[in-house]
């Protein structure tokens, strides 16, 4: 199978079985997205998901946390990861969101990127799932399922992987693998025991096949 017919078969096999994925990060507005992915960052959905609530009814958007002080605002995600640096870039981004965008969340990527502990990866995420930009943000699953299939080849880092899965998905559905490549790696192709007799796509699988030829 070439490269090419590789990414068709999967996008057919997730397009059949994940027909509109979602992420799993709860929020009702830009700024709640744009918090909880920072949030999520080296930590997990589900516990985001646990501290989002209160913060969110304390804090719904960017004016409301306005010149907080920092004590205020880190009780309610000190059982994040990194609760300390979270803490010091949501206060100077909801600054930069009310000083600079009017209290709006930038809708491009160059602007999101602007705002403090905004990463590429992050405003990728953003823009993705807000605006359904034509990026394929890479994560750790993300990155370590592609190279299982066979999607990207011999990627060092995201940023190469990134380039490899926009060069092989069609734009139209760029941000849907996105969550297609996320959602497998953390329900099924996991890091440490991969899932592969309930996998589909083990026929085509590289990592798959390749260990079956060594047993
Ligand atoms: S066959 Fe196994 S290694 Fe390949 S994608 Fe599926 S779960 Fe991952």
């Amino acid at each position: 199978m070439t490269q090419s017919e590789l990414y068709k078969y999967v996008t057919a096999y997730f397009q059949a079985t994940m027909p509109a994925p979602k992420t799993e990060l709860h929020y009702n507005s830009p700024f709640q997205l744009l918090v909880a992915v920072r949030l999520s960052a080296q930590c997990t959905d589900k516990r985001i998901n646990m501290v989002t609530p209160a913060l969110f009814e304390r804090f719904p958007d960017a004016r409301a946390m306005y010149g907080v002080e920092f004590d205020e605002l880190l009780p309610y995600i000190k059982s994040v990861s990194y609760p300390n640096s979270k803490c010091r870039d949501l206060l100077a981004m909801a600054k930069m969101i009310v000083d600079d965008f009017g209290g709006e969340v930038p809708e491009d990527i160059e602007g999101l990127q602007r705002l403090p502990g905004v990463g590429p990866k992050t405003a990728n995420v953003v823009a993705s799932v807000l605006y359904g930009a034509k990026v394929i943000p890479v994560d750790t699953h993300v990155f370590r399922v592609s190279a299982r299939i066979g999607l990207t080849v011999n990627a060092k880092t995201p940023i190469q992987a990134e380039k490899q899965l926009e060069a092989g998905f069609d734009e139209s559905i760029r941000n849907l693998a996105h969550h297609w490549l996320l959602l497998h790696g953390r329900y099924v192709c996991k890091a440490r025991k991969p899932l592969c007799d309930k996998c589909g796509l083990s026929e085509q699988c590289i990592m798959h096949n390749w260990a079956s030829a060594e047993c």
